[in-house]
């Protein structure tokens, strides 16, 4: 039995019980539970589901880890994060953090003006927030509006003229100031698909010079009181834990000098995020080699080296992880719609009563398969089908013989892969891909899984159902977008393998996890697909709640969301429908009333699944 990787991605936040995937969780339902639940009122199409008790679980994580490294390192600094913003601005995503993070005086990070003013609406004003990106002076004045409204924010400069801006601000108004951070470029670079983000050559930060010109500045305007922080972030998802020891070293290097040249307010380092999450489900493939606890107790310890060298007071921890905060919380589930290779099925096969030769010998093939002569069994299929294929090309074997002979060699490679149970050789992983299932999803890859599309993330896929049944079928699945990009493909290397199931006696569920970082707003709207059915799920030590449901836009409001008048359309179909010749005044009403139904319904697919 296959357990799709769940003990290698799921941080135990899932499990199998019987043939089904539950939330392992207090009263631990099973996610088709939750699914026929909301399903039960007639909502079809793909949903998202929340699962705010793994954001919680997410931050406990993050600050138990810290606190443990101060204890163990006798560390004099204290422990601060701050979530940000551009890896899940969801109102249900935002709100649990702000709940969970509460006691521990969690903040948000915002890196343009709309997540600034989303930060000021949604925090209290001890919670921290920290302003990254590119400034102008307006975004530099509502930084000043927040500090004056009493917030605690931080400014992060990415660059010199920021400062003058700021100085500027300080000058023309009497508003209260907010704190100033400095973002320093580092000559070591990150890991992993995002590592632009640090080195000599990277977007952001100041140079060692442009940081002694800051310091400079400051010191020149009365304003080096307002200088609170260091920052780096070296890249998303760290595969490894090495540039990041070397980022310290190289910013609490900055750190212990920045004191030195009379810094006095300067007490915090913000080392970004980074945090990696695993999406691989086979140990072959693992993204990252850390554990938290690893990353915790290194961040601290260094940093508390380091000090106690140049006999720095130990600067206050800031962190800005967010993929590891929400990735899991989030799971995208989509109804199968089909299934590509009926076809294949062996009740298909029409034999005849005399059949060539080759085909003869591959039905005594399918039939006399076992475990020990699979393989064997197997190559002679693979010989013969290469023949009968020639033979069919110079017109000696018909198109039914054709078909049948596929249809066999089709089953017989199938069961030799059941058989051996030899998933690993390679052989048998190029001979699946060319049996591979294709099974259409009621989704869009674009919209729910856009890393998947631009930068082949893969994420964990499970069914919902099943799980007692043995994965036989090498899957690739197809969207229902009109792109051919709207398929994750069968990868030998991480290869899918999901249930023979005949859609028309029961249902098959498909869940992508870790879909909670990145994805929902970097998602687009090709082919006019919008985010799907989103629900939150709050469960108890008996139950769960259904809560917050968010319909996926309807067809009017996708047209209206890029530009078009809804009333006009609206109306123009209707007068389009109503003037035409129908031969009955009730067809007219019914057509039109379906109409008005269709219009106000989301653009995923219904009548199917
Ligand atoms: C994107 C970003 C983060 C979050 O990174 P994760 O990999 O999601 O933890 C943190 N800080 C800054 C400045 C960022 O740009």
């Amino acid at each position: 039995m296959d357990s799709f990787g769940l003990d290698i991605w799921s941080d135990n936040n899932f499990h199998i019980t019987g043939n089904l995937l539950s939330v392992n969780y207090k009263s631990t339902p099973s996610l088709l539970n939750i699914v026929n639940k909301i399903r039960s009122n007639g909502t079809k199409g793909p949903m998202l589901l929340r699962f705010p008790h793994l954001i919680k679980k997410q931050i406990q994580n993050l600050y138990l880890n810290f606190d443990k490294a101060i204890q163990e390192n006798n560390y004099k600094g204290s422990f601060n994060a701050v979530f940000p913003l551009k890896v899940n601005q969801y109102p249900q995503v935002v709100k649990a953090i702000i709940e969970q993070g509460g006691n521990h005086n969690y903040g948000l990070e915002a890196g343009s003006k709309a997540e600034l003013v989303l930060a000021m609406s949604q925090t209290d004003s001890k919670m921290p927030i920290t302003v990254n990106g590119f400034k102008d002076k307006e975004m530099i004045m509502l930084g000043f509006i927040a500090a004056q409204s009493g917030h605690c924010i931080t400014l992060t400069i990415e660059g010199l003229n920021e400062l003058n801006t700021i100085l500027e601000v300080i000058k023309e108004t009497s508003l209260s100031v907010p704190n100033i951070g400095i973002r320093v470029r580092l000559h070591s670079a990150g890991s992993g698909s995002w590592s632009k983000s640090a080195g000599m050559d990277a977007k952001f930060g100041l140079t060692s010079t442009e940081i002694i010109e800051a310091i400079k500045l400051l010191k020149n305007n009365d304003a080096i009181k307002y200088f609170t922080m260091i920052h780096f972030h070296i890249g998303s998802q760290m595969t490894d834990i090495a540039p990041l020891k070397k980022a310290l070293r190289e910013a609490g290097n900055i750190y212990a000098e920045l004191k030195n040249m009379g810094a006095d307010n300067l007490q915090s380092i913000n080392i970004g995020g980074g945090l990696a999450v695993e999406y691989s489900q086979s140990s072959a493939t693992k993204t990252h080699n850390y554990s938290v606890e690893e990353f915790a107790s290194s961040v601290v310890f260094l940093l508390g080296e380091i000090m106690n060298v140049k006999c720095v007071q130990h600067p206050d921890i800031f962190t800005e992880s967010g993929r590891y905060i929400v990735a899991s919380h989030a799971v995208l589930i989509t109804p199968v719609l089909e299934l590509f290779s009926q076809d294949y099925q062996e009740k298909l096969l029409k034999l005849k009563n005399i059949n060539p030769p080759l085909i003869e010998e591959l039905i005594d093939l399918n039939k006399l398969l076992t475990s020990k002569n699979a393989i064997e069994y197997m190559h002679d299929a693979l010989d013969h089908i290469e023949s009968l294929l020639t033979l069919f090309d110079l017109g000696y074997i018909d198109l039914q013989d054709r078909s049948n002979a596929e249809i066999l060699v089709h089953n017989i490679v199938k069961k030799a892969i059941l058989l051996s149970e030899l998933h690993t050789v390679t052989e048998l992983q190029e001979l699946q891909s060319r049996i591979q299932e294709r099974y259409l999803i009621n989704a869009s890859i674009f919209q729910s899984l856009p890393d998947f599309w631009g930068i082949n993330q893969h994420f964990p896929i499970v069914p919902l159902s099943n799980l007692d049944k043995i994965p036989s079928r090498a899957s690739s699945l197809w969207d229902i977008t009109c792109d051919s990009d709207g398929e994750i493909g069968f990868d030998a290397k991480n290869p899918l393998f999901l249930h023979d199931v005949d859609l028309k006696n029961e249902e098959y569920f498909l869940g992508f996890f870790n879909v909670g970082a990145y994805q929902e707003t970097l998602g687009m709207n090709h082919n006019l697909f919008t985010h799907p059915n989103e629900y939150t799920i709050n469960i108890d030590e008996n139950s769960y709640q259904i809560k917050n449901s968010i319909e996926s836009k309807s067809l009017l409001n996708i047209l209206n969301s890029i530009g078009y008048d809804e009333v006009l359309i609206n109306n123009k179909l209707k007068k389009k429908l109503s003037t035409s010749n129908f031969i009955t005044k009730k067809e007219k009403n019914d057509t039109l009333a379906k109409l008005e139904i269709f219009l106000k319904q989301n653009g995923y697919l219904r009548t199917t699944n």
